[in-house]
């Protein structure tokens, strides 16, 4: 387990300040991902003892803005190169590493900044690793033990709670609230894990959750998205695959579950040549969130009545316009719960599988289910009482997946929004205010979904309804 913020911002570095400009040095990244925490490196020669010398190893956490870290050394020669390792702690993560500028001496501190905000966003939660290489004129060499750190806002106390594989940060909650709400989750992640064939049981595999106490206090810790695909939705929270991660500015069990199921089959589709269709992973989180298909035929029915159900083969991504938005998650998580409910977990496994595989989603479905989607897709209008569409042309071939187009690794960390092809971002959803103000509760609307080969986020966000609309 990583330090918990601890260093935040208590120590300071002893030793003498010398030209460091770290920062600009790490800019290699290395092309090899995965690099264990312990790896050594092959050519390391064991130094003699006490010719160079950990005085102290710092981090100190500016959150919003970066993480300081700090090595004083000591050496019986002059120090001469300090080689720094970094990298978030995760799958297909990269590393980067860069040679810290310092005046050589035999006493000698070397600083590192890893920049938090856009655009190289981290998401609070997220377990950062350093570690370096320090040579001297002599031809000693030491590795130094990686430093972690977990990047949390150092305002607040965070605590913890684990049961099984899930993990919840939070801060001024009761402990009891947030047993129940783990409780809850562990009772429903088998079933998930089970319908998209994502057995993490004994792996090692942890996900976890940054739950803050209201958006207000979130938006502080989420990416930057524009105000104009903020006006009449907010967005709840946001998952990160790649860290098997997740932030949400609230605790309540369907948006968790929501923000679960993607890190769950963000994890069964693990692979650099997957394709992730929206309707599924959308789908999926939404058909989770009570894992039963009645939640959403109350708000389908009038997309239904008026016609407006979208077709399957538009909705391998997120669609733009708030009245498709509206139709979209509800559909995705019907139509999804209806191909879980009617043909069973295991066609959904090899639904998923074929997908991990880097089949395309219109012939991975048809080597799941034996049919075309056109076909389920008629099937699940009949049964909802909907118009059956007319024979469509050619499907689309577009998908949230980047893999078809984009290198798996090399790709610069973080950023939250980048999307694949035809993928709407975070950034770029032009969601707007509701034509249809009829209520003045709020209502947990739907999730986006961003997921590049080398990283996802996803968005759940919550859609206000206003007085008079605008
Ligand atoms: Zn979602």
């Amino acid at each position: 387990m990583p330090p918990f913020a601890s260093s935040g911002s208590r120590l300071r570095v002893r030793g003498i300040a010398l030209r460091v400009a770290a920062l600009a040095t790490i800019v290699c990244a290395l092309s090899v991902p995965d690099r264990g925490p312990a790896t050594a490196l092959a050519e390391v020669v064991e130094s003699p003892p006490g010719a160079i010398r950990v005085v102290a190893q710092d981090s100190s956490i500016r959150f919003g803005q970066g993480v300081d870290f700090s090595l004083s050394l000591e050496g019986d020669a002059d120090i001469t190169s300090i080689l720094t390792y970094f990298r978030p702690l995760g799958t297909r993560t990269i590393t980067t590493y860069g040679y810290a500028e310092f005046a050589p001496g035999r006493k000698v501190t070397a600083r590192l900044t890893i920049p938090t905000a856009a655009p190289t966003y981290y998401p609070p939660g997220v377990v950062f690793e350093v570690r370096y290489e320090v040579a001297d004129a002599a031809g000693n060499r030491i590795d130094t033990e990686p430093l972690t750190v977990e990047y949390l806002d150092p305002g607040f106390t965070w605590r913890r709670l684990s049961k099984g594989n899930l993990t919840a940060i939070y801060h001024d909650r009761q402990a009891s609230t947030i047993d129940d709400l783990l409780t809850e989750l562990s009772r429903r992640v088998p079933r998930i894990e089970s319908t998209v064939g994502a057995d993490t049981t004994g792996t090692g595999d942890e996900y976890r959750a940054v739950l803050f106490n209201s958006n207000a206090e979130a938006r502080r810790a989420f990416p930057f998205v524009s105000q104009a695909a903020t006006e009449g939705h907010v967005f709840a929270g946001f998952a990160y695959e790649q860290y098997g991660l997740f932030v949400l500015d609230h605790a309540a069990v369907p948006g968790v579950t929501h923000e679960l199921t993607h890190l769950i089959f963000g994890r069964a589709t693990n692979s650099p040549t997957a394709k992730r269709p929206a309707w599924l992973n959308e789908g999926l989180a939404v058909y989770f969130e009570t894992g039963t298909r009645s939640a959403t035929a109350a708000s389908l029915a009038g997309a239904i009545r008026n016609d407006r159900l979208l077709p399957l083969r538009a909705m391998n991504s997120i669609p733009g316009r708030p009245e498709k938005i509206d139709v979209f998650y509800p559909e995705a998580g019907n139509f999804v719960g209806y191909l879980i409910e009617r043909y069973g977990e295991e066609r959904m496994r090899s639904l998923v599988s074929a997908l991990r595989d880097g089949l395309l989603p219109t012939a991975a479905v048809t080597a799941a289910y034996g049919v075309s989607l056109e076909e389920l897709e008629a099937g699940w209008r009949r049964d909802v009482g909907a118009r059956i569409e007319a024979p469509p042309p050619a499907p689309t071939t577009s998908v949230t997946s980047g893999a078809t187009t984009s290198a798996p690794t090399g790709q610069s960390p973080a950023a939250p929004t980048a999307p694949g092809p035809s993928a709407p971002s975070a950034s770029t959803i032009p969601v707007g205010t509701t034509s249809q103000p009829t209520s003045f509760t709020i209502w947990w609307f739907v999730a986006g979904l961003v997921i590049t080969t080398a990283m996802s986020a996803a968005i759940y966000f919550v859609k206000r309804t206003r007085r008079g609309g605008s």
